[in-house]
């Protein structure tokens, strides 16, 4: 009898494990989901993309960036300076890219509800 019961205890603690850790692994995908770079171009939102998702992004004619391995890079300016294309890679949440000739500005946004709400609470 004893023996079951221990076995009984196991299966319990297995299950409250699962229970543990299946919400906590599901909360990690759906932050890295939750981080996106958001493109603006002259003041205005031209678009915004899941960095979790390898992309080339085409902005205007002016400007080629590139998303991968949650990374961010300008990979082609038409701007004189060039000075966009060595600003990367963004891959935290605030890092900025900006091309000031074309008014191009990538920026990693995300992660950031929690926080305000938590601001404001306080
Ligand atoms: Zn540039």
């Amino acid at each position: 009898m004893k023996k079951r019961d221990f076995v009984l205890v196991g299966a319990v603690l297995a299950a409250a494990l699962l229970c543990w850790l299946v919400p906590r692994a599901l909360g990690i995908f759906g932050r890295t989901q939750d981080t996106e770079l958001v493109i603006t171009v002259d003041g205005e939102e031209y678009g915004r993309y899941p960095l979790s998702e390898d992309q080339v992004i085409k902005i205007n004619e002016t400007n080629v960036c590139q998303i991968s391995n949650g990374e961010v890079n300008m990979t082609e300016a038409d701007c004189p300076d060039k000075l966009c294309m060595h600003q990367g890679p963004a891959r935290e949440q605030g890092q900025t890219i900006v091309c000031l000739p074309n008014k191009v500005v990538l920026e990693i946004t995300g992660e950031t509800q929690e926080n305000q709400a938590d601001s404001v609470a306080q």
